[in-house]
């Protein structure tokens, strides 16, 4: 049996680290104001905030250190030798 992963717990999920685990970041055209020269930003239809490109609005990325797993990539089997 491998051994759960530290980073994760054995989620094999970790929060994104450019949005913070929230999955929306401010909008980066109008800075999260929603506006663009009085008008409503054409990016974020106003709203000032996007879905995160990095996780696509899910907030979750796969865990880097069990590419998404879940086991500890350093706790091998070495039965199966
Ligand atoms: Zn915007
Ligand atoms: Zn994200
Ligand atoms: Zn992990």
């Amino acid at each position: 049996m491998a051994e759960s992963c530290m980073s994760c717990s054995g989620t094999g999920k970790e929060d994104c680290i450019f949005c913070f685990g929230r999955g929306k970041r401010n909008c980066t055209f109008c800075f999260g104001t929603g506006q663009d020269n009085g008008e409503a930003c054409t990016f974020c239809f106003g709203r000032g905030k996007r879905n995160c490109t990095f996780c696509f609005g899910s907030g979750e990325e796969d865990c880097s250190t069990c590419n998404g797993t879940g086991t500890d990539p350093f706790s091998n089997d070495w039965d199966d030798w």
